[in-house]
C-alpha cells in the first residue's frame, strides 16, 4: 500500500492545528471519510434523493437500489448467509439496545446476562436498563493484568439461569481482540446466545458472522471510513423471527388496523421508519473502499504502527501501558506517572497531536486499573511511522516537562 497516496484521499489530513501538521491519533473514536465516501454523500443528494421502499418513481427505485446495494455489500463483508439478518441502525449502540429491549422482553426475573469487566458502556448500560425491568443480573467476566479475557472464570460463570452473553470483539481501550469464537462455543455448549461487540473489530480484523456462529454481531460506519448515523445488526434469522419489533412506525408493518398490525419480514421489521439511506448508500462505499485496500493489509500496516508505539513509548520513563495482550489491534492507551489524561492530551494537542483521554466510556475497566482515566492513541490506515515518531517524541516531551 502507498500510504502516501492514500492519504491524498482525506483532506482533513492537511490541517493544522496550533501551526503544526495535524497527526490524528483518534481513530478508536471515529476514522476519518476518504473522498470517494463524500462523494457518494454529495451523489446522493445531487442526484438520488428520494424517499426508499415506498415511491414507484425512478428516484424512489434508485435509491431504494443503492440502500439495498449496501445491504448485500454489508451481508458479503461479514459474510452473512442472508441479507435477512443484516438490518440497518444508527450505530452499535442502537444495535445493542434494539437487541437488549426486544430478546430482552424474552427474560424473565432470575435470569442472568454475562458481560465482561471491559465492556463499553454501550454494551453494559442497555443490559442494566432491561435488567432492572425484568430483575435479571448481571454477572461480569474479569480481566487478567495484560487485558485478557480470564477464560477459567468466563466458563464458572454459566448457570442454570444463564439466557445471554454480551462481549466486545476488539476492546476500545485495550485492544484485546477477544478469542470471541471460543467463547461462543462454551455459551452454546449451554444453550446461550451471544451478541459480539464489533465495534473496534469490523475496521481493522476481517469478520465471519458465520465462522464466529456469533448470534448477534453489531458495528459503526463511522468507525470505519464511513458515514456517522449508519450502523449495522446482525442477527441470526432464529431470533430474529422470534424477536418482537423494536420500534414501531412505517417501514416495519405488514397490514395496520386498530385492532391488528401484522409486521414485516426481515430485515424491514427492525428498520421502523425512514432509514439514512443517504449515509447508507455511502457507507457502501466505505465498504467498497475497505475491500480494495483489503482489511488485511490494513491489518498488517496498523500492527507495524502499534508495534513502533510500542516500543517507543516504552522508552518513555514512568510509562504504564494498559492492554499487552499478544493478540491485539492498532490501539494503545497509557500514562506517564502521575500525569493526568487530561493535561497530556491538551499538550500533545498543542503539539497537532489528537489523541483520546479519560474513561473511554469503560468506567467500569477504569476502576479495574485503579485510574479514572488514560491516554489514547488509535490507528487507522493512513497513518504513518513518521507521526508515530512523532507522537512518542512529543509524549516524551511532554513528559520532561511534567516531570
Ligand atoms: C465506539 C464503540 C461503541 C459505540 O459505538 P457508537 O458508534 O457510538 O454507537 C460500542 N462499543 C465499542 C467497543 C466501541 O468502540
Amino acid at each position: 500500500m502507498d500510504i502516501n497516496k492514500i492519504r491524498e484521499d482525506y483532506p482533513i489530513l492537511q490541517r493544522q492545528i496550533e501551526g503544526r501538521p495535524l497527526i490524528y491519533l483518534d481513530n478508536a473514536a471515529t476514522s476519518q471519510t476518504p473522498r470517494p465516501v463524500v462523494e457518494a454523500i454529495e451523489q446522493m443528494y445531487y442526484r438520488y434523493k428520494a424517499n426508499v421502499h415506498r415511491g414507484v418513481h425512478t428516484l424512489s427505485q434508485e435509491a431504494t437500489d443503492m440502500v439495498e446495494l449496501t445491504r448485500e455489500k454489508v451481508r458479503a463483508f461479514i459474510n452473512a448467509g442472508s441479507i435477512q439478518e443484516v438490518i440497518f441502525t444508527r450505530g452499535t449502540t442502537e444495535g445493542i439496545n434494539l437487541v437488549a429491549s426486544s430478546f430482552g422482553q424474552m427474560l424473565e426475573s432470575g435470569d442472568e446476562i454475562i458481560v465482561t469487566v471491559m465492556e463499553h458502556h454501550s454494551n453494559i448500560v442497555p443490559w442494566q436498563l432491561i435488567g432492572q425491568r425484568k430483575r435479571v443480573t448481571l454477572r461480569v467476566v474479569p480481566i487478567n493484568e495484560r487485558g485478557e479475557v480470564d477464560m477459567q472464570s468466563y466458563e464458572d460463570l454459566f448457570s442454570d439461569n444463564t439466557r445471554f452473553v454480551a462481549v466486545a470483539h476488539v476492546s476500545n481501550v485495550l485492544g484485546s481482540i477477544n478469542p470471541v469464537k471460543r467463547m461462543i462455543e462454551i455459551a452454546h455448549s449451554h444453550g446461550v446466545p451471544v451478541l459480539v461487540d464489533g465495534a473496534q473489530a469490523a475496521p481493522h480484523v476481517q469478520v465471519d458472522v458465520q465462522q464466529l456462529d456469533c448470534d448477534f454481531y453489531a458495528f459503526s460506519s463511522h468507525k470505519m471510513y464511513g458515514p456517522a448515523g449508519v450502523g449495522i445488526l446482525y442477527g441470526k434469522r432464529y431470533w430474529l423471527e422470534q424477536m418482537p419489533p423494536y420500534q414501531g412506525g412505517g417501514e416495519m408493518i405488514g397490514q395496520v388496523s386498530f385492532e391488528r398490525t401484522t409486521f414485516a419480514e426481515l430485515p424491514f421489521k427492525f428498520e421502523a421508519g425512514t432509514p439514512d439511506f443517504v449515509d447508507i448508500a455511502a457507507f457502501g462505499a466505505a465498504i467498497d473502499y475497505i475491500q480494495s485496500l483489503g482489511i488485511d493489509n490494513i491489518a498488517a500496516h496498523e500492527r507495524e504502527l502499534l508495534n513502533a508505539a510500542v516500543d517507543g513509548l516504552m522508552s518513555i520513563e514512568g510509562m504504564r501501558l494498559f492492554g499487552t495482550s499478544l493478540n491485539k489491534s492498532g490501539v494503545v492507551s497509557f500514562l506517564v506517572n502521575d500525569i493526568s489524561s487530561y493535561d497530556m492530551g491538551l499538550l500533545l494537542d498543542k503539539l497537532g497531536i489528537a489523541v483520546r483521554t479519560g474513561h473511554h466510556c469503560a468506567q467500569p475497566l477504569m476502576a479495574r486499573y485503579g485510574v479514572t482515566g488514560m491516554v489514547r492513541a488509535s490507528f487507522a490506515v493512513y497513518n504513518t511511522l513518521d507521526e508515530v515518531a512523532a507522537f512518542v517524541a512529543a509524549t516524551r516531551r511532554v513528559a520532561d516537562m511534567l516531570r
